[in-house]
């Protein structure tokens, strides 16, 4: 049952919208007014209805205000404003719950996901295709290091799990209503959104792109983060690092056996041999960091567990601005 359903009977779209785009922002102030500018630039040319619905993930600097300035100038850009900052994932969340488009775009708001690919999006929806993802040809204003780390990820996880993820993929995408009530039925507290697009399955078709550095601002990210993003990746799409110790304790076994086997061999025929520390420590070392190597992964999917069964809502909502029913 999906927890925060509760929360959208209210909101019946009063007039039909075609296209939805969400802007997660958090701490974007000097992105906005480019940000709109292009955005607006791509979308009117299309002739289609749309809004720009912009989620502020609890900003320390003037987002917010700038947000509600341009929602005033222009009521097609709506705003969210979260109780507190819950992370890019959650105001994802937040923005796909309110969105009323018979097809929806989330996007950066730091322009790394260029809005004139748009226009090729909705052309391949047009074709039929239920979701529209944006793949990076090139990342460019990202060490070598963030690379070749977001690369070796992708590939471990696609290794673990048989859902397919696609690779150099972000958030950036377009999805038919359809998928978007799919997700919607995705209780999970832990969202690793690009594994629950993935997930939903759906027709699927990607289009590919230049990824430009941040316009203006710094990201958000360092590698402790990135590094909790992927154990949230895979702790959520994958079990294997679980089952993986049954068989590493089975092989431990075995050779415990053999050499076992071969002690008491040996001490039966030549007897009692005392020395032997280096060898006993070795082995008791190996398997004490073994077990507690063991506990930390199990520990990884407890806490996790802990995070879902407490059932609390993904978010709290401050103010909206531009939504009818509000
Ligand atoms: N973001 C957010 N909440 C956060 C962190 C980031 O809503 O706690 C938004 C941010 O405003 C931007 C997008 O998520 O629109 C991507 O963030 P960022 O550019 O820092 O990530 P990167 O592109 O470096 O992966
Ligand atoms: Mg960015």
């Amino acid at each position: 049952m999906n927890t925060y359903s509760h929360k959208l009977k209210n909101i019946q779209p009063e007039e039909t919208i075609d296209l939805s785009i969400i802007v997660p922002c958090y701490n974007e102030e000097p992105n906005l007014d480019y940000l709109f500018e292009r955005l607006i630039s791509v979308l009117e040319p299309l002739g289609m209805t749309y809004e720009i619905i912009c989620v502020n993930d609890g900003s320390q600097d003037n987002t917010l205000n700038c947000l509600v300035e341009h929602h005033d100038s222009n009521s097609a850009i709506k705003v969210i404003n979260l109780s507190r900052n819950f992370g890019k994932e959650v105001a994802m969340t937040a923005g796909l719950d309110y969105a009323t488009g018979k097809a929806v775009i989330p996007i950066d708001a730091d322009l790394q996901d260029p809005p004139e690919l748009i226009s090729d999006m909705v052309a391949k929806w047009q074709e039929g295709y239920d979701v529209v993802y944006g793949t990076r040809k090139s990342r460019s204003g990202e060490t070598w290091l963030k690379q070749m780390t977001a690369n070796g990820f992708s590939r471990i996880i696609q290794k673990m799990t048989p859902i397919k993820i696609p690779q150099d993929t972000g958030d950036f995408r377009l999805m038919d209503r359809q998928v978007i009530e799919a997700i919607k039925q995705l209780p999970e507290t832990h969202r690793f959104m690009k594994g629950l697009f993935a997930w939903v399955g759906f027709k699927q078709i990607s289009v590919e792109y230049d990824r430009p550095a941040r316009y203006k601002g710094e990201t958000k990210w360092n590698y402790w983060k990135l590094w909790n993003f992927a154990l949230e990746g895979i702790t959520s799409f994958s079990a294997v690092p679980l089952k993986i110790w049954s068989y590493i304790g089975l092989s431990i076994s075995c050779i415990a056996f053999v050499y076992a086997t071969y002690l008491i061999i040996r001490t039966l025929i030549w007897g009692i041999d005392v020395p032997g520390y280096a060898s006993l420590m070795v082995v008791t070392l190996f398997l004490g960091g073994v077990q507690l190597i063991t506990l930390g992964v199990i520990g990884e999917y407890l806490g996790r567990i802990h995070g879902e069964v407490k059932r609390r809502p993904l978010y709290f909502v401050r103010e909206f601005y531009g939504f009818k029913s509000k």
